[in-house]
């Protein structure tokens, strides 16, 4: 069994995000981080794969070189939690025991809970930009379409970006206005929530989109069962089951705890994510343990966005824990949902816990709650960088936690 100081759970954008904080104020602090992959994702970008925009191989970089130096990288999946005892187990069997544990391993796609699906992705017009080896498809499917229905469905919350379902189908809307199809294509939304969009300064904005593509907006349906060869899908709606037939269908899947963390005594009852408190992001019944990002049940909104701010308060709070002091920096539920209306527009949404606007630029720069030329430069040119060279390298841009001195 080995010991370090600080053990991180995930190198994802909030792991990797973490480490870098902690770092740049603590250089020689003994951190490692738990990570199976060899591949890191800019999941951000993926809805600009499915939109003919990005080039899948630029949202994917070894895992190795995102790795900031001197952490040392453990190659395995954590396995269970012992937090009584300041340890974990991974995968092999083996045990690490820390200091202070900062969980972070994303959110599960469970995309078994829809019937039939997982056999017919990435073929007979199925697809979803939830995955990296499946967003080129959507883009495929969208550039030889020329006719029939197109459904976009959206599970029940919560999900990561929960924009990204909307995102897809507008950036089809406009490829196939552009191509002079869409008028033949029969564009559907099928959504499990009872709205448009959660938080309601946005959806003026969004429903024009609705209505300027002629999107049949159908609110309230659970995708249940795909059938791939027939090329059907069947949706749980209020007046029961309903199935339809479909020429291109893109699935964001159902979204749950990863089972490592439900089945672990880290577990918030309810979701099966790390128990945490939402403004300190200090886990609720273990003093040495932090959680952040997906895996996190703080009630804002799952993005690499929210993550940005998040990290840099994981760090100054974690680091406070270990000098043996409380918490010092709150986190306000920053998110951010930039929603590609069309290709060249997006309307940029950022808001915090309840649902308060925290719109990080002045309004007369850009306001999010319309659709925007900067906004799409930012998502298109700006935040890729950032997020490659500001955030996972420990450089807080925007996004510097307001420490509170001790009373
Ligand atoms: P992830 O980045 O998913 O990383 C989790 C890591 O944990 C992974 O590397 C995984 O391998 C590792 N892991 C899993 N299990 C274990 C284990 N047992 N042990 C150790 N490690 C483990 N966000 C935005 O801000 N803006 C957007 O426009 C946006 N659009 C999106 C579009 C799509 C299609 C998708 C899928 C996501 C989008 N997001 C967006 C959301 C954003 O990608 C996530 O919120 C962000 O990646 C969360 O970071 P994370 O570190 O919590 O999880």
């Amino acid at each position: 069994s080995y010991t370090h100081e600080v053990v991180i759970i995930g190198g994802g954008a909030a792991g990797i995000a973490t480490a870098a904080s902690l770092l740049k104020r603590r250089p020689l602090l003994d951190i490692a981080i738990v990570e199976p992959s060899e591949h890191h994702y800019y999941q951000p970008g993926w809805t600009m794969v499915g939109g003919g925009v990005f080039d899948a191989p630029v949202t994917c970089r070894p895992m190795a070189s995102v790795m900031p130096k001197r952490t040392r990288w453990i190659r395995q999946a954590a396995a269970t939690f012992q937090p009584e005892d300041n340890q974990l187990t991974l995968r092999d069997g083996s045990t690490i025991a820390y200091r202070l544990l900062i969980v972070a391993p994303g959110i599960r796609l469970a995309w078994e809970q829809i019937e039939g699906l997982e056999q017919t992705l990435g073929r007979n017009g199925v697809t979803s930009n939830y995955r990296y080896d499946l967003a080129p498809y959507t883009w495929n499917l969208v550039r030889t379409l020329r006719s029939g229905r197109a459904i976009f469905s959206q599970p029940p919350m919560p999900i990561k970006c929960a924009g990204a379902p909307q995102k897809a189908m507008y950036l089809s809307c406009d490829a196939w206005a552009d191509r002079g199809v869409l008028g033949d294509i029969d564009v559907e939304f099928r959504n499990a929530g009872g709205v448009l969009f959660g938080v309601k300064e946005y959806v003026p904005a969004l429903m024009e989109y609705v209505e300027k593509y002629g999107i049949d907006l159908k609110l309230n349906q659970t995708l249940v069962a795909v059938d791939g060869p027939a090329k059907t899908a069947t949706f749980k709606t209020e007046a029961g089951e309903e199935t339809v037939a479909f020429d291109m269908l893109h699935v964001v899947p159902p979204q749950v705890a990863p089972t490592f963390v439900a089945d672990s005594p880290l577990a918030q009852a309810e979701s099966g994510f790390v128990d945490i408190d939402p403004i300190t992001l200090r886990h609720v019944r273990y003093p040495n343990v932090f959680g952040l990002g997906d895996a996190g049940s703080s009630p804002n909104a799952k993005t690499a966005a929210a993550v940005r701010k998040q990290a840099p308060i994981v760090a100054v709070n974690a680091l406070a824990v270990l000098d043996g002091k409380q918490p010092v920096a709150d986190y306000d539920g920053y998110g951010s949902c930039p929603l590609t209306v069309e290709r060249g527009k997006i309307v940029l949404a950022e808001f915090g816990y309840g649902g308060k606007l925290l719109p990080s630029l002045p309004t007369w720069l850009i306001d999010g709650t319309r659709p925007r030329r900067l906004s799409w430069l930012l998502k298109s040119e700006a935040l890729p960088w950032i997020y490659w060279n500001g955030m996972l390298k420990g450089h807080e841009w925007l996004a510097r936690p307001q420490v509170k001195t001790a009373a």
